[in-house]
């Protein structure tokens, strides 16, 4: 199996070979595919799978294949709308998705941004003037980022909870919630959701009920 199978517009093609991605990992091969379709998924995936590119992919393909990204930013370009949103856990695994989201938006016009809590918010939030199609986050300070007017989920056509197990875990449940439940944002069904967790326990069940449309369950 290669990336081939699955038809990827040219800059993501480009992007995965300068990767070095020669061969899918069963979670790329079954998810990039579904993803494309334009189905939620739920997919049960540990860290080392390879579900970062898994859900990068395809999202950025969509992207790319929708034209060149519209204005994400208001007025005042102080306030960016980010096509597709990235919550993750912790500082380190915002970051990994990050580097790796930039790896495929390599030479596109797709501007990537990570925000995560425990590190200056101005510097922050100067990276996000300079434009956000992709945002990367850890749920705490993106919460603080859209009550300083700085976020708007308005646009967030593409809504990813990588490690959700882990978020909950860690006690992130009420704040995941005030944000996908946000009024501004599309509601199910106007998104494409993804969910990664290792496990899938009941309070995970919840989640992927309350936030997913329809969703393909994948388990590799
Ligand atoms: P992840 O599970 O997404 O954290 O990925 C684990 C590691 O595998 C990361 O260092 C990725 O860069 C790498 N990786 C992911 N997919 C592939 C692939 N298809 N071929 C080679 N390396 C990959």
């Amino acid at each position: 199996t290669s990336f081939e199978e699955v038809q990827l517009t040219e800059i993501i093609r480009n992007n995965i070979s300068l990767a070095r991605y020669d061969t899918p990992t069963p979670v790329q091969k079954y998810a990039i595919p579904i993803i494309v379709g334009k189905r939620d998924v739920m997919a049960c995936a540990q860290t080392g799978s390879g579900k970062t590119a898994a859900f990068l992919v395809p999202i950025l393909n969509q992207m790319y294949e929708n034209g060149p990204p519209i204005i994400t930013h208001g007025r005042s370009r102080r306030k960016q709308y980010p096509l597709g949103l990235v919550l993750a856990p912790t500082r380190e695994l915002a970051t990994q998705i990050y580097d790796e989201s930039k790896k495929f938006a390599y030479r596109s016009r797709v501007r990537p941004c990570v925000v995560y809590g425990g590190a200056h918010i101005g510097d922050q939030m100067r990276d996000l003037d300079r434009g956000c199609h992709l945002l990367v986050a850890t749920p705490g300070r993106l919460l603080d980022m859209i009550d300083r007017g700085r976020i708007g989920l308005d646009y967030c056509r593409y809504l990813v909870l990588d490690e959700a197990d882990r978020m909950l875990d860690m006690g992130f449940e009420l704040q995941i919630r005030r944000i996908v439940e946000k009024e501004t944002m599309p509601k199910t069904g106007e998104r494409q959701t993804l969910m990664f967790s290792a496990t899938f326990p009941g309070p995970i069940q919840m989640l992927a009920r309350d936030f997913l449309d329809n969703y393909i369950f994948l388990a590799v």
